[in-house]
């Protein structure tokens, strides 16, 4: 019974939907196709596929990605 499959990271991503124009822009960047378009908005459906490489979050033009590597995070903070 294992708890949860193997993540490549410890990340979540966070979209704006107010923000997020639906450029696709990320949905076709993301080398990992864990972002899809629904309703004309950008949206995380495979997080466990997620390597944080931060690209849809540098690329987004209006800034409706934040991606968050927990796993850095932690590094960090003592
Ligand atoms: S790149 Fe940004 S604005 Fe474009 S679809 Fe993705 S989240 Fe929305
Ligand atoms: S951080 Fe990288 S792997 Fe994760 S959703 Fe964005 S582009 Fe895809």
């Amino acid at each position: 019974m294992s708890e949860q499959k193997a993540r490549k990271k410890d990340v979540s991503i966070t979209i704006n939907e107010a923000w997020c124009k639906g450029c696709v822009i990320c949905v076709e960047l993301c080398p990992e196709s864990v972002l899809v378009m629904q309703n004309g908005k950008a949206r995380v459906a495979h997080l466990e596929q997620c390597t944080a490489c931060g690209l849809c979050e540098l690329r987004c033009p209006d800034f409706a990605i934040v991606v968050v590597d927990k796993n850095k995070l932690d590094q960090s903070s003592e």
